[in-house]
């Protein structure tokens, strides 16, 4: 089954007015590239409307890296899913390990954000729902019951006509921004267990989910990871804050969709 390949750059707390520019510039130099490759970038969320000015001649979307899991309210600092949709995201991260680490982000509250991108319906926002194990949980050779557990409570609620609108990312947290890097048959394994679990639960629908992986991609071993059968694409943090990387690893992603 031919997926399209799917590249998105999470900037972290990082990038500025001057990169928003530099990366818009040499995206619209790959006009072919972006036929090919589905580019997303996820600025901080200030930097959403420029990243959408920059780019709104381009075929290059905007994603954010969080949403909160309430519609609206007094959640001082948040971001409601309308808020970030009104303002251009067609992607939003949920479950990144830097916040369930850090910021509370419950297997609880991953589900509410999970339900809060689904019952919106106004613009067709697509949900990247990330995974992964920590170092002491593959050591204990934990790492699919992790992952199972991770996607079941997530998705539990999720209906099949939704289906279109999911992306998972597999991020070993261990790999994440250490430099460490899964191997392309190891990463594979799990993107496997992945693609089995979401095909036994929806059978061809399942199946078609773009599934990603990340954790400390760089230009130099995107290739070998992309060849992988059931590696889609790639969620780029420290490597797509660099305009020529964060090229080169779309481009890798390119010669999986020839
Ligand atoms: C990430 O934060 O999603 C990520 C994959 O980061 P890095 O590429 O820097 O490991």
């Amino acid at each position: 089954m031919q997926r399209q390949a799917l590249v998105i750059g999470n900037w972290k707390m990082n990038g500025s007015q001057p990169l928003v520019a530099s990366m818009a510039a040499a995206l619209a130099a790959q006009p072919e590239l972006l036929k090919q490759v589905t580019v997303v970038v996820c600025p901080p969320a200030v930097l959403l409307t420029s990243w959408c000015q920059a780019t709104s001649a381009l075929a290059v979307a905007a994603g954010v890296q969080d949403i909160n899991e309430h519609a609206d309210g007094a959640h001082t600092g948040e971001h409601s899913l309308q808020l970030v949709a009104e303002a251009g995201a067609e992607y939003v991260l949920v479950g990144h390990s830097e916040r369930r680490q850090w910021y509370a982000d419950s297997a609880a509250r991953v589900a509410a954000k999970v339900q809060q991108v689904m019952a919106y319906t106004e613009q067709p926002v697509k949900l990247v729902l990330c995974v992964g194990e920590s170092a002491e949980q593959r050591a204990q050779q934990q790492t699919m019951t992790v992952i199972e557990a991770q996607l079941s409570s997530a998705l539990a609620a999720l209906t099949s006509a939704q289906l279109s609108r999911l992306v998972i990312a597999y991020e070993p947290v261990w790999a994440i921004g250490t430099g460490l890097t899964a191997e392309p048959a190891q990463a594979q394994q799990v993107h496997a267990f992945i693609r089995n679990w979401l095909t036994n639960k929806w059978g061809v629908s399942g199946a078609a989910v773009q599934i990603l992986y990340g954790g400390s991609v760089k230009a130099d071993n995107a290739t070998a990871l992309f060849a992988e059968v059931d590696i889609d694409g790639g969620l780029i943090g420290g490597a797509s804050l660099q305009v020529e990387e964060f090229l080169a690893i779309c481009a890798a992603a390119q010669a999986r969709s020839r």
